[in-house]
């Protein structure tokens, strides 16, 4: 009885950990946003000073007994709440696992602290809004600086995950490209060549440019969507290169598991592009290849198939709809 009175009265807040900012937002407050103390914010500064100066800032940020919900960027064990993959934060490889909610738990054990990877509550966020009744599956993938995928078992609604906690780590898989041998030669952050996020990811577009021989390639992302709208036909060949990694990826999933009745493209690179992406993308999902494709089509290719618009799919109220049990992450 005391403990679900104290479950009541801890006051919500949401964090946002990306390799860039650092948000925070306490209740129904306004939203803060501060430069994360990051590797990529501060090259060449120490990781563990910059861990440090998170936990300060956090600990600093939450109010008495809080309950905060805090979406990371980086691949982690959601029940351990152990990062992983947080190369952007710390410099941290697969070796350098940083145990982050013990030592949340160890500067401020008045708080509950509730810790997901940011793709996991991405799709959270993006269940709430869009599954319907009668959805088995939801799939949500991010095409950001990186890119990964998180499936939702609705009918159970549990998000299974390998015995790490890992699930949808597709970024890093080889990329499928009919591209010149040069594009799919690119190198990726990982140290692996032609990964999905090295063709696919916002942070290759320049590369992927010059490596087709694009006039410009620097500044192709800020020019790219007038480029488009303009029916320049380097522009064109340029998104159909970059999105046809996601759209195998998703013409995969459809091939492999006919329960998902729902998929998501989200993330800043995918939403920014939004309407050449998005047609671009059913365009290429919708071609006929085998008697396999026999049921596509334009329309059928995008029933199911969702690009979202900036600001849909919200990390931090995914995070707050996880703690609260919207999914349980499961290990199986
Ligand atoms: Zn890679």
């Amino acid at each position: 009885m005391a403990a679900d009175r104290d479950e009541r009265v801890r006051t919500d807040v949401a964090v946002d950990l990306g390799g860039t900012w650092l948000r925070i937002r306490a209740g129904s407050g306004e939203t803060v946003r501060l430069p994360a103390p990051s590797i990529l914010n501060r090259p060449g500064e120490d990781p563990a000073a910059l861990l440090e100066q998170l936990i300060e800032t956090l600990a600093e940020a939450v109010p008495a007994g809080a309950r905060v919900a805090m979406s990371c960027g980086a691949a982690m064990d959601e029940e351990h709440g152990v990062l992983h993959g947080s190369g952007p934060l710390w410099g941290g490889g697969p070796d350098r696992p940083v145990p982050l909610r013990a030592l949340l738990t160890a500067r401020r054990p008045d708080v509950s602290w509730h810790l997901f990877n940011d793709v996991t509550a991405g799709l959270a966020s993006f269940v709430e809004r869009f599954a319907r009744p009668g959805h088995r599956r939801a799939v949500y993938v991010t095409v950001s600086s990186g890119i990964a995928l998180r499936t939702a078992d609705l009918t159970e609604r549990s998000v299974p995950v390998d015995a790490h906690g890992l699930q949808g780590e597709v970024g890093h898989l080889p990329a499928v490209s009919t591209a010149p041998a040069a594009v799919r030669a690119l190198s990726c952050p990982c140290g692996g060549t032609g990964h999905v996020a090295a063709l696919a990811a916002g942070p290759a577009l320049p590369h992927v440019a010059a490596a087709l021989g694009v006039e410009h390639p620097e500044g192709i992302r800020d020019a790219l969507p007038a480029r488009l709208r303009s029916g320049d036909p380097a522009a064109r060949r340029l998104l159909s290169t970059v999105v046809e990694p996601v759209a195998e990826l998703v013409r995969t999933l459809r091939c492999l598991d006919p329960r998902i009745d729902l998929i998501g493209i989200g993330g800043g690179y995918a939403e920014g592009l939004g309407d050449p992406y998005r047609a671009e993308l059913v365009r290429q999902v919708s071609e006929v290849r085998s008697y396999a494709d026999r049921d596509t089509g334009p329309d059928r290719a995008a029933h199911g198939l969702r690009l979202c618009r900036p600001g849909e799919v919200d990390p931090m109220a995914g995070a707050v709809a996880l703690s609260h049990g919207a999914l349980t992450v499961t290990k199986r």
